[in-house]
């Protein structure tokens, strides 16, 4: 640390040396990410309130009314207006917070020494970090040959230490929407948790369902699902950190809340004290301003391009995992592993992803990708592939 500090210029010069090695969305090449450009009036709302503190809201009542509506609003577009919640920092946290509650509503109704949770095989990193956190077992449900979750083998794993199932209503790796109506009729009938994990797909489902997609509930319509995580940090095109964690019902806040002494809210639910206001800001400003049709719109065009690279990488000869559902396409080329096509894509200036279950080179149709930067990826891998034989 050096005793004289710098003036503002030369602060933000030595900034922008560091930036310049960042990738930019804008670019194109970003093809394995499920973050996107921030909308510019999500992200002015987003400055405007830097110095909210959702942490204190007796301070901040205006904020505080802002991340209520927020919650109601997406409640309507999840089937459940009166939902309960918080805007948060992403959906690991919000998943956190859902398993947090359902492992506290057990120990009050049904009490076991072996806590553990069912989720997918296919479900996020961030339940193993859960698990981890907050004592529980991690009980893996097989897949089926779709990808979602096996029922039977969620049966099978179903016990007296049961505390929660989970299910992925758009998987991280492929895009699949698990049956949540079954895991609701399943859960309900065993008294069980369920949590749905609507991260990615919380903003694009419902959409694509009002456009006529044939999707099968997910939210809160289905009796059994208790809470659901939606990230409007992904498809909701907000600024980072934005996820939001919705509860059917009071109680499940109430069960995991703490009494704050020197703030102005008696009890506080988050996990995180000090939180920023601008996120439930930039939430609210971008539902406003996009409405469901402005969602729908980029719900089509980015199905449009998923589409579209479906159809190239089919007809140049590479093969599909399955069938999009969502906005990402996962493929092989039945001659490059994909750790190797992924280097050597890199080599070229994409940056793609690649699936662990199964392995292959994964890309997620953000709205920052487009028709013409699917154009020059397919001349570069068809390069690739050629050059392989
Ligand atoms: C992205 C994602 C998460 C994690 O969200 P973060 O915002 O990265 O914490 C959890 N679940 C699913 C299904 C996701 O796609």
């Amino acid at each position: 640390m050096d005793r004289k500090g710098l003036s503002p210029g030369l602060v933000f010069d030595k900034l922008k040396k560091f930036q310049e090695n960042d990738m930019d969305y804008k670019s194109g090449r970003i093809l394995g990410s499920m973050c996107t450009c921030a909308h510019p009036v999500a992200k002015k709302a987003y400055c405007d309130f830097l110095e909210s503190n959702l942490g204190d809201p007796g301070l901040f009542k205006g904020t505080k009314a802002l991340e209520d509506e927020v919650i109601s609003l997406l409640g309507s577009f999840l089937g459940c207006k009166s939902a309960y919640g918080h805007v948060i920092t992403g959906g690991t946290e919000g998943n956190l917070m859902a398993i947090r509650a359902a492992r506290n509503m057990a120990r009050i109704n049904s009490p076991t020494s072996s806590p553990e949770i069912i989720v997918p095989k296919s479900a996020h990193f961030s339940f193993k970090k859960a698990a981890d956190i907050l004592g529980l077992k991690l009980m893996e449900a097989e897949l089926d040959e779709n990808y979602k979750i096996d029922l039977d083998s969620v049966q099978e794993l179903i016990s007296s230490r049961t505390v929660a199932v989970v299910g992925v209503a758009g998987t991280t790796e492929l895009g699949k929407v698990d049956p949540i109506g079954e895991l609701s009729r399943i859960c309900n009938e065993k008294n069980i948790y369920l949590h749905v994990d609507a991260a990615f797909g919380g903003f694009i489902i419902p959409f694509l369902k009002e456009m006529g997609f044939k999707i099968p509930e997910f939210n809160f319509k289905l009796s059994g699902v208790s809470s659901i995580t939606v990230d409007p940090h992904k498809l909701g095109l907000t600024p980072i950190p934005t996820g939001c964690i919705l509860f059917r019902e009071k109680k499940f806040l109430d069960v995991m809340s703490i009494e704050t002494p020197y703030l102005t809210e008696k009890q506080q639910s988050t996990i995180v004290g000090t939180r920023t206001g601008a996120s439930a800001a930039a939430t609210w400003a971008i539902l406003k301003y996009m409405g469901k049709e402005g969602y729908m719109k980029i719900a089509s065009s980015t199905m449009e391009v998923t589409n579209f690279l479906a159809r190239e990488l089919t007809s140049s000869g590479f093969e599909l995992v399955s069938e999009p559902e969502l906005n990402i396409v996962a493929f092989n080329s039945g001659k490059i592993p994909a750790k190797e096509l992924s280097t050597k894509l890199k080599q070229k200036g994409w940056v793609v992803s690649v699936s662990a279950c199964p392995p292959a080179i994964r890309i997620v149709l953000m709205p920052h990708i487009r028709k013409e930067h699917i154009v020059e990826f397919m001349d570069d891998l068809k390069s690739i592939q050629k050059s392989a034989l």
